[in-house]
């Protein structure tokens, strides 16, 4: 289904972005998966011929679709081997939600714009990805009902650590977010590790790359202006 959802100007282009824009990702999955799905479907029409530059792109509502290689970067410190049932906050155009989707057993993804969630659910159905769910809801929550997660992925910018977040994903499974200000973020891993004797949730931080991100806006995130 989804090599026949692209022409072969967009596969040429595709292929490109593979070689010349993922420097340093040296995942061969997470590579593959890019070099799978159509980035031009999760784009307007206007936006179309742009959907392989090295660069965020509008997607209407204020938001973006995220730069190709964050996409994989941050898809890579995830590690999956396949099995996870993963939860995605933030969904936007469904890119990464496809990718995930590319690389995983199920997604759960949560978009708190329900225009945005409708035409990512659309477009991820049309492409035959069958293996996700996307919710319109505050992902600042979490979703405990869908929980628990063998990893998670916030692709918004938060204002601090989300320990609701963490509490949801298994011992030893990460949760990748970018963790700043308005303006500026650096990419985290945490790690949940065991409990503390009363019960508390604990993790292990690793940090990586500066990024910058829209706002996670919502009841454990930044206020909507
Ligand atoms: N990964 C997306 C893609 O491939 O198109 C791009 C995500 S965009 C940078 C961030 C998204 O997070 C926006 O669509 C925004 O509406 C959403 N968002 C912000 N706060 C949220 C929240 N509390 N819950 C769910 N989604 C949220």
């Amino acid at each position: 289904m989804i090599g026949s959802a692209t022409s072969g100007r967009f596969e040429t282009l595709r292929r490109k972005m593979v070689q010349q824009q993922l420097g340093g990702i040296v995942d061969g999955r997470v590579r593959d998966a890019m070099a799978m799905i159509p980035r031009e479907r999760f784009v307007g029409s206007v936006m179309q011929p742009r959907a392989y530059e090295d660069g965020p792109l509008p997607i209407g509502a204020g938001q973006t679709i995220s730069q190709p290689w964050i996409v994989a970067r941050m898809t890579e410190l995830l590690g999956l081997d396949g099995h996870e049932k993963v939860l995605e906050i933030g969904t936007g155009s469904g890119y990464q939600t496809a990718i995930l989707a590319a690389l995983t057993r199920k997604v759960i993804s949560l978009e708190r714009i329900g225009d945005l969630a409708r035409s990512a659910r659309r477009r991820l159905s049309d492409l035959g990805l069958s293996n996700v769910t996307v919710l319109a809801s505050d992902g600042t929550m979490g979703r405990s009902d869908y929980a628990p997660y063998d990893a998670v992925i916030v692709t918004a910018g938060a204002p601090a650590i989300p320990e609701r977040l963490i509490e949801q994903v298994v011992v030893g499974g990460p949760v990748v977010i970018p963790v700043g200000d308005a303006k500026s973020q650096v990419l985290l891993r945490l790690t949940r590790t065991p409990d503390d004797d009363s019960g508390h949730v604990q993790w292990r931080e690793e940090r990586f790359e500066n990024c910058r991100f829209v706002p996670l806006i919502g009841r454990f995130g930044w206020k909507e202006q």
